[in-house]
Parts: C-alpha cells; sequence; structure tokens
C-alpha cells in the first residue's frame, strides 16, 4: 500500500496547529485533514516534504482535535523555535499563500471573481486577468563605525529600537522597499529618514523570507559614512551605537536581524542545518 499520508498545515487566527506529544511538536502527517474542509474552504497545495503532499488552510473555529487536546494552536513565529526548520518555512509559505487567497478574492480590474488557474496563480473569470502572490521587499541593515581604525575593538553597530518591536530590544534599521528603487538606494534612504547618517560600502548579506504577512527581508551591511544621529520620531523612540562587550537585548534567533548582529559579534550563526 502506497503511503497516503500527507502534511497538513492548519491556520486559525495567525497560529498553526500542531501536533504535541511530550516536549515535542510536529506538523500532523495523516490521510485525512486533522480538521474539517468545508465546501468554501480554499486548500492551498504545497511542495513536497520528505515524500509526503503538503496541504494548508484556514479554519475560524477550533476544531475536535484541538479541543481534545490533540492538537496545540502555535504562533507562527513561535513555531521557529519547535519545529525543525524546512517545516517552520513551509509554515511561512503556507500562511502567505493563504493571505494572499484570502485577499485576492476578486479582480482588481474588473470586479468579478478569482479563480485558482495554477498551484500558484489565480484568473479572473470575467476578464481573463492573472495574478500571482505578491511579496513586499524590505531592507534591513547592520552599520559600522570607528573613529579610532587603529584600534578595531573600537568598532561599534547602530542599534535601534523600533516603536512596533514587541519588546523591550534593540534592532536594525529597516524598511520597505520603494517602487522604483534600487536595494542599495533603499538602504540609503531608509539611514537617512531614520537615522539621519549618511552609509558607504553597502554590500548584501542574505536574505530571508518573512510571512508577517508576505514580505521578504533582504540584509544588508555597511559602514557608518557622516552625520549625527537624528532618530525619526514616529518610527524609532532609541538608538545607540554599540561595542561588542556592550550589547543590549537583541533579537531572536529567528530574525536575519539577529544573523547580522551575531556575524559581527562573531559567533557561530545558530544556522539552518542545526535547527
Ligand atoms: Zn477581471
Amino acid at each position: 500500500m502506497e503511503d497516503q499520508r500527507k502534511y497538513w498545515f492548519v491556520f486559525i487566527s495567525g497560529c498553526v496547529l500542531l501536533k504535541k506529544e511530550g516536549e515535542s511538536y510536529s506538523v500532523p502527517l495523516q490521510e485525512e485533514a486533522p480538521a474539517p474542509i468545508q465546501a468554501w474552504t480554499y486548500v492551498q497545495e504545497l511542495p513536497e516534504l520528505n515524500g509526503h503532499e503538503c496541504r494548508a488552510f484556514s479554519v475560524s473555529s477550533p476544531p475536535e482535535a484541538m479541543r481534545n487536546g490533540e492538537l496545540e494552536s502555535v504562533g507562527l513565529r513561535a513555531s521557529y523555535n519547535c519545529l525543525p526548520r524546512e517545516f517552520y518555512d513551509m509554515a511561512g509559505k503556507g500562511a502567505e499563500l493563504l493571505y494572499w487567497d484570502s485577499n485576492t478574492k476578486f479582480c482588481g480590474v474588473c470586479g468579478a471573481p478569482m479563480k485558482p488557474s495554477t498551484v500558484i496563480s489565480k484568473k479572473c473569470t470575467h476578464c481573463g486577468k492573472e495574478i500571482w502572490p505578491q511579496v513586499s521587499p524590505a531592507i534591513i541593515v547592520r552599520i559600522r563605525r570607528n573613529d579610532t581604525p587603529e584600534n578595531p575593538e573600537n568598532e561599534k553597530i547602530l542599534l535601534v529600537h523600533a516603536r512596533n518591536f514587541r519588546s523591550d530590544y534593540y534592532g536594525l534599521v529597516a524598511g520597505f522597499v520603494e517602487t522604483g528603487e534600487t536595494l542599495e538606494q533603499c538602504v540609503e534612504r531608509e539611514v537617512w529618514e531614520e537615522t539621519h547618517l549618511k552609509v558607504k560600502n553597502v554590500r548584501y548579506f542574505g536574505s530571508q523570507p518573512w510571512p508577517y504577512p508576505c514580505g521578504i527581508m533582504i540584509g544588508f551591511t555597511a559602514d557608518y559614512e557622516s552625520g549625527e544621529v537624528k532618530i525619526q520620531q514616529e518610527e524609532l523612540s532609541k538608538s545607540g551605537w554599540f561595542g561588542r562587550k556592550d550589547m543590549p537585548a537583541i533579537p531572536g534567533k529567528m530574525s536575519i536581524a539577529r544573523k547580522l548582529i551575531d556575524d559581527w559579534l562573531g559567533h557561530a550563526c545558530v544556522d539552518e542545518q542545526q535547527k
């Protein structure tokens, strides 16, 4: 008998439903969906994982399996800490596609209903307009400064606290890419707008899908060129230049912000392989 089990990524108000056995969590792997699929439920097909098909869908009320304790709802961000990396990534992809589906029920051109065309595209039932999921790119940048280059240990990086951070830690300057600008121009503009600094040597570092709800973070490094920090009050509440020995609270391991900071601190990054 062929193994017909699928991985089911079921979402309920921003959380993913996971199977809890002892202290470990996993994505339900079974033939039938672990929650009822209604006639109107949109079920998203996802790429295979470990030889099993994957599906994602949302429910609006807790299914039986959640009420009886078989499944537990875990925030998508928090699931980073309890799922292997490829499952966390797939949950993010599923969440993004479900978000896209729920926000594109009708055609932006003529207003008629949209119908799935391929696994990741839709077509208007009236005018034929075709759409694909949209990703919103944002940059994030680590800025180095050393006023005494002969003493490398005096090097510092700029950390900021954004008003929308969930707790009292410091992160990096970040912002959405605007239409018509390069990523490097975006880095320079965001740094200028948020801190009134000029930077140079803008270099690509790495990127990370950011499914909250549909972004991608593109990490850069840069060097301080000129100016004194004057923070944009609407977005940031505080900032500072921090040395390796006086780091404040910094973002969690899941974020590229943390990878950029760890890279500078010289820590070995806790990376994909390890999770
Ligand atoms: Zn249309």
